[in-house]
């Protein structure tokens, strides 16, 4: 694996790759690698010559300053995980590489943008789509792989390409979850170990929560929700939501969507964990 830290270097290298016919397959990654990362770059090694991946903590895109200073950094365990998936190149570099003056774009992603992780999180997916905007002009990949872990994201990152017509596929990727059915996240080695035992209480209730659809109504399915989580004092909710999928609005009819899905964000302890499930 090469690493590099500058774009420069980076995009010389890539260029000749493409040069020689070789297709790119790129997972933009804040590093503090886990089996779900690793997941995402076994299946774009699979499906492209090279495997590109960024480790960058993007500081635009945090609106908690605790959250970007405790966010975990282990760039040592992480290149030796990207070696095991037989990574082809790290783009690991500065904020000061990245921005060398502040960018000051405003996105409109409408509605997408302005529904729970757009409401919850001001600017964080400006700052997403900031970065990963100049993520793909640098790599120029033929496909680009999202977790949908962060399904708005995905969501806003599919609009994004599309609005500025950039020439790549997004591809998505199914939550992979630990044992007990937490979804991974470099967040959760921020749990203490109590925070940790309590925490797949969030996805036992999701699982049961899409049960009940054939008896609840989309109201009382979120009420009954937000009421099992609840139960656990050690959450403190931020959110739950069912909506459709394209643009993520709220949903009040089980009829009227073709694809919906549960979502929820709360507080354990210090940390904010999101997780999500589709209903149909
Ligand atoms: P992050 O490093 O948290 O920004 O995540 C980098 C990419 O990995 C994003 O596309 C995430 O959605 C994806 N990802 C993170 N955790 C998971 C997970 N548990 N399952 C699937 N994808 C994930």
């Amino acid at each position: 694996m090469l690493t590099y830290t500058t774009i420069k270097e980076l995009r010389k290298a890539l260029h000749h790759e493409r040069e020689n016919g070789k297709t790119i397959g790129f997972v933009p990654t804040m590093g503090a690698l886990h089996e779900g990362h690793l997941e995402l770059m076994k299946r774009a090694k699979k499906e492209n010559n090279i495997l590109v991946v960024s480790i960058f903590v993007n500081p635009i895109q945090f609106n908690n300053k605790e959250d970007l200073d405790k966010y975990p950094r282990e760039m040592e365990a992480d290149s030796r995980l990207l070696e095991s998936v037989f990574c082809d190149y790290l783009f690991a570099p500065t904020v000061e590489e990245m921005y060398p003056a502040p960018d000051k774009t405003n996105y409109d992603f409408g509605l997408l943008g302005n529904v729970m992780e757009g409401a919850f999180r001001p600017g964080h997916f400006n700052g997403v789509a900031i970065v990963v905007k100049k993520l793909f002009e640098i790599t120029e990949p033929h496909r680009a792989y999202f977790g949908e872990k962060d399904f708005q994201q995905l969501a806003i990152i599919q609009q994004l390409v599309k609005m500025l017509q950039m020439p790549l596929e997004i591809v998505p990727y199914p939550i992979v979850r630990e044992s007990d059915g937490l979804a991974m996240s470099s967040r959760n080695m921020r749990l203490t170990a109590e925070e940790r035992a309590i925490a797949p209480k969030i996805y036992e209730i999701l699982q049961k929560a899409i049960k009940l659809k054939n008896v609840l109504s989309p109201e009382e399915l979120r009420r009954w929700t937000s009421d099992q989580l609840t139960q656990t004092e050690a959450f403190r909710l931020d959110y739950v939501e069912i909506a459709e999928d394209q643009y993520l609005q709220p949903v009040e009819h089980w009829n009227n969507a073709s694809g919906m899905v549960l979502f929820v964000a709360l507080f354990l302890g210090k940390v904010r964990l999101i997780d999500n499930i589709r209903i149909f």
